[in-house]
């Protein structure tokens, strides 16, 4: 029960990040969500995690590339609901390239909006947690956090640093009572996996059945989808008493990607 807790969620208008939101909701946290997106689409949102939870949500507009705008979301939080004990980094682009080709922008805008954009979070949010003593980080890794494809350099790069980040922040606020873990997802059917589709096709040369098949699912033992409530249910059960003792953790949800 997350009753009286505050939780700040990155890109939660959409995909993972909205699960997210509704499930801590759900546990009864108040939620700040954030994102980008249609303003009518959004406002629907929060208004129906507020109605069907009966919890306050507030929308924060911050751009994951500009650590000024992070910081003012956690101040939004603090302000709002008095705290921010509950942090998710989770906001996140892909773009799928041959290195040789890659867009030198987009690689920019990956390092910050995928992983940059955590340490500012954690970095703002951190000492309320401190003077609190107690507080959960979570951090939406991947897959490619442990493994790699080829053509997604920057998002590679970036979530390999989460899962570096992820223990560093463990280590240092292990006697705080403030966990920090990331969660691996395999491919989940979001936006975000529909998007890259027509790139992959173009990068290999292959129909889009043969992506969703060949490429997509030929990683995920179990040939099944991750779907978002199940990723949203793992960071709910890590905010738990229960789960006082995870911390630096990877947590994967990939239906065995990594264990091939
Ligand atoms: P999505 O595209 O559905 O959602 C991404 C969210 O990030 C959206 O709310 C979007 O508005 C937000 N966002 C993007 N740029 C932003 C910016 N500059 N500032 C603020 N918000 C921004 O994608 P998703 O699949 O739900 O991905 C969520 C996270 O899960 C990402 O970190 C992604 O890397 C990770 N992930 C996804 C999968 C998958 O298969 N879908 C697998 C592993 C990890």
């Amino acid at each position: 029960n997350l009753t009286g807790k505050t939780a700040v969620v990155t890109g939660s208008t959409s995909g993972i990040g909205l699960s997210y939101a509704r499930a801590f909701a759900k546990a009864g946290a108040n939620v700040v969500i954030n994102g980008m997106g249609d303003a009518d689409a959004i406002e629907k949102e929060r208004k129906a995690i507020e109605s069907e939870f009966a919890v306050k949500a507030v929308y924060s507009p911050a751009d994951m590339l500009k650590p000024a705008e992070i910081a003012e979301m956690i101040k939004l939080g603090e302000t709002t609901f008095g705290s921010v004990d509950i942090l998710v980094n989770n906001a996140g682009i892909q773009f799928v390239s041959p290195i040789e080709d890659f867009p030198i922008e987009k690689w920019d805008a990956i390092i910050g909006i995928n992983l940059s954009s955590a340490f500012h979070g954690i970095r703002a949010a951190v000492p309320g947690m401190k003077k609190r003593g107690w507080g959960r980080i979570i951090n939406t890794a991947s897959a490619h956090s442990l493994v790699a494809s080829p053509f997604k350099s920057a998002y590679v790069a970036a979530k390999h640093g989460i899962a570096g980040l992820t223990k560093t922040v463990a280590l240092e606020l292990a006697t705080h009572k403030i966990t920090c873990n990331c969660i691996s997802p395999g491919y989940v059917w979001t936006p975000l996996v529909e998007k890259q589709i027509p790139d992959t096709m173009k990068a290999r040369g292959l129909s889009k059945e043969q992506v969703i098949n060949d490429v997509l699912l030929a990683a995920q033992p179990t040939k099944q989808f991750v779907t978002p409530e199940q990723v949203a249910a793992l960071a709910v059960y890590l905010c738990g008493d229960d789960a006082s003792q995870i911390t630096g953790a990877n947590l994967s949800m990939d239906g065995g990607w990594t264990a091939a």
